[in-house]
């Protein structure tokens, strides 16, 4: 059930850039900038203090890990895990590394996925935008429907994929505190970059403010 919901979650973010229109984009900000907040607020109210339930040093070393990977990744992706494709492929072939990038990341994300957190929730929130901005790029951009749907369908197996070998395979249990921490990484870099980048030159918006104060109160009380 819950594989099937993050692959639908990619599937209704087709959905709706199949119907969005251009400037109905503008609203998806205030989405976006709720999801990181979300985000951001699920991995250090319920993540972080479960990796640190036995301090050490280490774990922090591998949530440095995890930020440094999602900076190496967003070479490569440009930044569309957190809601911005700049792909400027006159040819239309396959964007193998956007593809890879964003699988990685897609892939990671499913591993800490479990019945003692929320972040089931939290990623389904956070994929929807993203799966939304990245198929109105893909539309707009004039690419073939079949490449678009080719990209997408096996983008949006990746994270049920990491989620299902975290639940069956044993040897991923015993470093479930590490690969937590790597993903915890990785979420605090994409949460803080969508907040920061919601804020485009520090100017106040009260939507995306209250979308976003919104998210750290849901999140605390869920
Ligand atoms: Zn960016
Ligand atoms: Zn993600």
């Amino acid at each position: 059930m819950n594989y099937l919901l993050l692959f639908l979650a990619v599937a209704v973010g087709y959905f709706v850039a199949v119907f969005l229109k251009q400037k109905e984009l503008r609203n998806m900000e205030v989405f976006l900038a709720f999801s990181g907040a979300f985000l951001l607020s699920i991995t250090v109210f319920e993540l972080i203090p479960h990796v640190f339930e036995t301090p050490s040093k280490s774990i922090g070393v591998y949530i440095m890990l995890g930020i440094l990977l999602q900076i190496f990744l967003e070479f490569f992706s440009k930044g569309a895990e957190h809601g911005h494709v700049h792909l400027h492929s006159e040819a239309k072939h396959f964007p193998w590394i956007l593809f890879v990038s964003l699988s990685i990341h897609a892939f990671m994300e499913g591993f800490p996925i479990s019945e003692e957190n929320n972040l089931l929730l939290a990623i389904i929130i956070h994929k929807i935008p993203v799966a939304i901005i990245l198929s109105f790029f893909f539309i707009t951009a004039g690419y073939k429907k079949s490449t678009t749907l080719f990209f997408l369908f096996f983008f949006a197996l990746m994270t049920p994929l990491g989620s299902f070998i975290a639940n069956n395979y044993n040897f991923v249990h015993q470093y479930e505190t590490q690969i937590t921490a790597v993903v915890i990484g990785i979420f605090l870099h994409v949460s803080t970059t969508i907040l920061f980048e919601s804020s485009k030159n520090h100017k106040f918006n009260l939507s995306k403010m209250t979308a976003v104060i919104l998210a750290v109160v849901i999140a605390y009380f869920i």
